[in-house]
């Protein structure tokens, strides 16, 4: 799968630390959060029954929507508003340089 737009708002998508955590404790391996995402950002390892974020940089940035597919509620995101005052401060200064 070819990777999507590597920036956001004009941020290099590298310095946004938006993707999903998956709690290994909780997940069961159950594969909906595979199939649920179109972007590739979730690998099942079927020998461990677990679930890797094996390409974060691939989550869309303040997407979370995955994260109710999981039956067991092992996934979890930044916080939004957070992460969107992280992305004002940040372009305001990648566009004063
Ligand atoms: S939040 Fe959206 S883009 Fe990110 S992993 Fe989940 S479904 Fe995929
Ligand atoms: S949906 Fe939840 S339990 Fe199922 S593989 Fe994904 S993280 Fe694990």
């Amino acid at each position: 799968m070819s990777p999507q737009a590597r920036t956001y708002l004009g941020i290099p998508r590298e310095q946004i630390p938006w993707a999903p955590r998956v709690d290994l404790e909780a997940c069961i391996g159950c594969g909906e959060c595979v199939s649920f995402c179109p972007n590739g950002v979730y690998a099942l390892d079927e020998a461990e029954q677990k679930v890797a974020v094996a390409n974060p940089m691939n989550c869309v940035v303040l997407c979370n929507r995955c994260a109710a597919s999981c039956p067991n509620d092992a996934i979890t995101f930044p916080d939004r508003e957070e992460t969107k005052r992280f992305l004002k401060e940040l372009g305001a200064k990648l566009r004063a340089q």
